[in-house]
């Protein structure tokens, strides 16, 4: 789809008094088809906002790469589609950070969401170091080369979201310049991986974007949409996201 894509991450926030922002949204979005709309709230409140939201996607932010067993605490991909996911943000760079997670997992758990049925987003971004040290682009080329799903069907349901760990929640976003530099790379390496069928993926960016600088970032070349974290918990930021993609 050429529609930009506006996927709300709500990471640990949120309880059953937030589904009222999720129906704000929902009832938004229907008036802003331009625009492809999608929230992952926490995995206790999946089942709750797929029934509040009659447009928009909802997806999870993590999933378990087993179809099930003895996993005590985690969920599988098969029970986030049944909670009514439709994708799953997989390697976001706090998991990664907080649980250890490998290009490896990453990679394995895009594949058991695709194999469930959903959509996969992938997440790469280089530190603040690595960016320092002139490698922002190895860096996520790596990232990419070993977490990106393979299969018959994972061209067509991967999304990858560029998003820098120094831009997350610091206010500190790259330049359009950067930017278009990163999802170029990004594109290549897709086509490389995917052939044709890469051309197509969205390259989505996140990190500190807010209705203030949504426009600029949005329009960087091959920026196919946003993954945004703390601009999404209110139906009145998001929506000033949202607006400014249509
Ligand atoms: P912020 O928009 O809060 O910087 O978070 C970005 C992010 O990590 C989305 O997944």
């Amino acid at each position: 789809s050429n529609r930009p894509y506006i996927v709300g991450n709500w990471k640990m926030h949120g309880t059953r008094a937030m589904l009222a922002e999720a129906r704000a949204i929902d009832r938004a979005a229907e008036r802003l088809i331009k625009v492809e709309v999608a929230l992952a709230p926490p995995s206790t409140l999946i089942h709750a906002c797929r029934k509040e939201a009659n447009l928009i996607g909802i997806g999870a932010q993590d999933c378990h790469p087993a179809d099930g067993g003895a996993h005590t605490g985690d969920i599988s991909a098969a029970m986030l589609k049944d909670a009514g996911a439709g994708f799953t943000i997989v390697g976001h760079s706090e998991r990664r950070a907080d649980h250890g997670e490998t290009n490896v997992l990453v990679k394995q758990k895009a594949e058991a969401a695709i194999e469930a049925g959903m959509g996969a987003i992938v997440c790469v971004g280089e530190t603040e170091e690595d960016r320092d040290a002139g490698k922002a682009e190895a860096t996520v080329g790596e990232q990419l080369k070993a977490s990106l799903p393979e299969g018959e069907a994972a061209a067509a349901n991967v999304t990858v979201a560029y998003e820098p760990v120094w831009a997350i929640g610091t206010g500190r976003t790259p330049t359009p310049e950067d930017i278009a530099i990163m999802h170029r790379n990004i594109r290549a390496q897709l086509v490389e991986v995917y052939g044709e069928a890469g051309q197509e993926i969205r390259i989505l960016y996140g990190g500190s974007v807010k209705p203030e600088n949504a426009v600029e970032l949005l329009s960087a070349d091959d920026v196919g949409g946003a993954l945004v974290g703390g601009a999404s918990l209110t139906a009145e930021s998001f929506l000033g996201i949202i607006i400014a993609a249509a």
